[in-house]
């Protein structure tokens, strides 16, 4: 296949011509459809609902030893689902604190925490002149509105095929005491679909950061959402290999079940060192007498195991794996070898990212959207809305039907071809 750049004039002026009229039909047709949203659709939340049913008036609300979850107390949450979530995440229960709902809500608090008491008995971030987060790109935008939220400075660090690029981090955290953490999404990344290497992971756990109390934001978001039973990604676990590389305390690691059963009614925990959770339960104690039992309880009760939880996670990868086989099938047989943008086949997670020519994202998702398709803004995935080469775009393909989704896709490659075309034709 000819790529737009060794095309002639007159060839790309024909192609555009033909690639309007397919644009128009379809801008004509007053569709409404979404491919921004990263989150789950109600086919799969409906896998869920059985835990509804899990406890009723009559169920017995005590837990393993003897607690009644309808009641005050535990703090850490109930051991059962210290244990389940310790298994999702392969960390001993001992290593884990159960939260509400979000952990997007425990990195804000975590964030929060640093800013006004310090980490471990450093000087508290707002104190400091300067503090400043490695921020991998493209990355997840709510972190990195957390950090713009505290006024902290963040830096660009690119993802490369095995994580972040590494020689940049170890640099520049070994050099500048003001860098205090970085963050991370280190398997199916969001929104690469990346999954950090051994070597990835081994160099984070040995870092030699200049300032004593630099964290690394492990938020494994995505450790169980595989697309495939067998072809699946592999994760070094970061606080055994820290600890073995003599930096316990070195990484928070948070999760949660928002998209393994229900986004907003999940159970979020952090996992990290002992010293770091003595340090986090005498701010939780104030905070709170405990978080929700009844829904860990319920959690728990609904997933039984770490093997009832694959298992489900199995239901969501069936109702997932069309969709996104079939962006990357049309990608493939549409754009591959055109010069127009690259991709990666993501075998987990939530998102596909779209690389497509500099200077062309934000035009490809306004011309999406006068067809119809919302997509997620161009930058977002970037440290204050700003893609320094406004290429990438975020693609979520889960909340859409199939069926939408493909007129989605199809309209969204008109665009990527249009744009590209106009590019090269400068
Ligand atoms: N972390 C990442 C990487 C995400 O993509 C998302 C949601 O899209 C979240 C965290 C939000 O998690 P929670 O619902 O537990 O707050």
């Amino acid at each position: 296949m000819q790529s737009y750049q060794e095309m002639s004039r007159e060839e790309l002026l024909k192609e555009k011509t033909a690639l309007e009229a397919a644009y128009r039909k379809y801008a004509k047709s007053g569709l409404k459809l979404d491919m921004s949203r990263g989150k789950p659709s109600a086919e799969q939340l409906d896998l869920s609902m059985e835990m509804m049913n899990v406890l009723n008036s009559n169920t017995d609300l005590s837990c393993e030893d003897g607690t009644d979850c309808r009641n005050y107390g535990v703090l850490d949450g109930i051991q059962e689902a210290k244990v389940l979530l310790g298994d999702m995440i392969e960390c001993h229960p001992d290593n884990i604190i159960i939260y509400g709902n979000s952990s997007l809500n425990i990195m804000y608090d975590t964030v929060s925490r640093s800013m006004t008491h310090g980490v471990m008995g450093n000087t508290p971030w707002c104190k400091l002149d300067k503090v400043k987060f490695l921020c991998p790109v493209p990355g997840y935008d709510r972190h990195f509105s957390i950090t713009e939220y505290f006024g902290i400075e963040m830096i660009n660090v690119p993802m490369l095929s095995t994580g972040p690029d590494m020689d940049i981090v170890e640099d520049l955290v070994s050099k500048d005491e003001a860098i205090k953490a970085i963050w991370c999404v280190p398997k199916y990344s969001n929104p690469q679909g990346i999954t950090y290497s051994d070597e990835t992971v081994r160099r984070f756990a040995r870092l030699k950061p200049a300032a004593r109390d630099f964290r690394i934001y492990w938020d494994n978001a995505y450790g169980v959402h595989h697309l495939y039973d067998i072809d699946q990604d592999n994760l070094v676990e970061i606080l055994a290999e820290c600890k073995r590389a003599g930096n316990p305390d070195m990484v928070y690691k948070f999760c949660s079940t928002s998209k393994i059963s229900f986004p907003g009614s999940g159970v979020a925990a952090i996992a990290a060192s002992a010293n770091n959770l003595v340090e986090i339960r005498k701010q939780l104690q104030i905070a709170t007498i405990g978080h929700d039992k009844v829904n860990q309880l319920r959690h728990v009760r609904f997933f039984k195991d770490i093997y009832g939880m694959t298992e489900h996670m199995r239901k969501h990868a069936d109702i997932l794996r069309p969709k996104f086989e079939m962006i990357i099938e049309t990608f493939e047989r549409e754009l591959e070898g055109k010069g127009a943008g690259t991709w990666i086949a993501p075998k987990g997670g939530y998102f596909i990212a779209f690389e497509a020519l500099e200077g062309c994202a934000k035009s490809i998702v306004a011309k999406a959207k006068k067809a119809g398709v919302t997509m997620t803004p161009a930058g977002a995935p970037y440290p204050y809305g700003k893609d320094p080469t406004d290429s990438t775009i975020r693609i979520a393909p889960t909340y859409p039907t199939l069926d939408d989704l493909k007129i989605a896709t199809d309209i969204f490659v008109i665009c990527v071809k249009l744009v590209t075309i106009e590019k090269v034709l400068e």
